[in-house]
């Protein structure tokens, strides 16, 4: 089963006298564990792709299903419920809270959640380790570099096991190496957890670590494809 369906998905907005088609007629599935990176150049729908496969934003029309459930039939709250515990957001900021240590950054959404602190704190303790960040425990984000950044955020993202995590852009703000150990990391997780994860580039260089790869030009999907090159063993 899928994790995320769009079915005939368009969505339109008005600016101003004319009508701008962010998308038009995208189906696709996200499947459990897939790695996919939605590419494309500027302006082609890869944001307002994310945000619907996120349930951040509505379709004009079409299908958005997630679990299996349309997610039109859902009432604000359910939908709400849905997003906090099943999907984890990557920004291409980091938007990590700048007054709060890596490892509280990293425990807000289980606090926010209402889990209890000692819990939050160990399964903060543990995503950061797995990101490679456990001697940074304290540091606030100004201290750390961009690639670590969005490796705390990648930790925030996954704390609460999330079935699926979007990522919009997020080695936009990243050199050329960290890009490539951030999407190595995420590829890694994502395959040893079962946890599907969208990213959207517009950088051909990351599609060779992708299971699959969701080509947008002008708001159509025109290409779906697998990996041309075998992935690379994650870092
Ligand atoms: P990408 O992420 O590939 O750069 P976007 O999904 O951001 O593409 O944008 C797709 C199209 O929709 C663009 O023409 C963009 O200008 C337009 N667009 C995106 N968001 C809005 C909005 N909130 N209001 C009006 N137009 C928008
Ligand atoms: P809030 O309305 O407080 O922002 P909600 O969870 O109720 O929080 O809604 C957040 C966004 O989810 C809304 O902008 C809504 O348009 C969007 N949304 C996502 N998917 C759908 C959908 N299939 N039908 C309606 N709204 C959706």
């Amino acid at each position: 089963a899928a994790v995320v369906e769009l079915r005939r998905v368009s969505k339109h907005y008005q600016l101003g006298d004319s009508r701008i088609d962010a998308l038009r007629q995208v189906s696709l599935a996200i499947r459990p564990g897939e790695f996919v990176a939605v590419w494309g150049p500027s302006g082609s729908g890869k944001s307002t792709l994310c945000n619907l496969v996120g349930l951040l934003d509505a379709p004009s029309s079409g299908q958005v299903l997630f679990d299996g459930t349309d997610v039109a039939t859902l009432s604000d709250n359910q939908r709400s419920i849905a997003r906090n515990r099943s999907i984890g957001f990557v920004f291409q900021n980091f938007n990590l809270v700048p007054v709060l240590s890596a490892l509280e950054n990293v425990m807000l959404p289980l606090q926010i959640g209402r889990a209890g602190t000692r819990q939050a704190r160990a399964a903060a303790l543990r995503r950061l380790d797995e990101v490679g960040l456990s001697t940074h425990l304290a540091h606030r984000p100004a201290r750390l570099s961009g690639g670590q950044q969005q490796r705390v955020a990648i930790a925030r993202a996954l704390i609460g096991a999330p079935a699926l995590v979007v990522a919009d852009e997020p080695t936009a703000n990243l050199d050329s190496s960290n890009a490539l150990r951030v999407i190595a990391l995420m590829r890694r997780i994502g395959h040893a957890e079962g946890t599907a994860f969208v990213f959207s580039t517009h950088d051909e260089r990351l599609l060779d670590r992708v299971d699959r790869r969701l080509r947008m030009h002008d708001g159509v999907l025109v290409e779906e494809g697998a990996a041309a090159v075998p992935p690379v063993p994650a870092v």
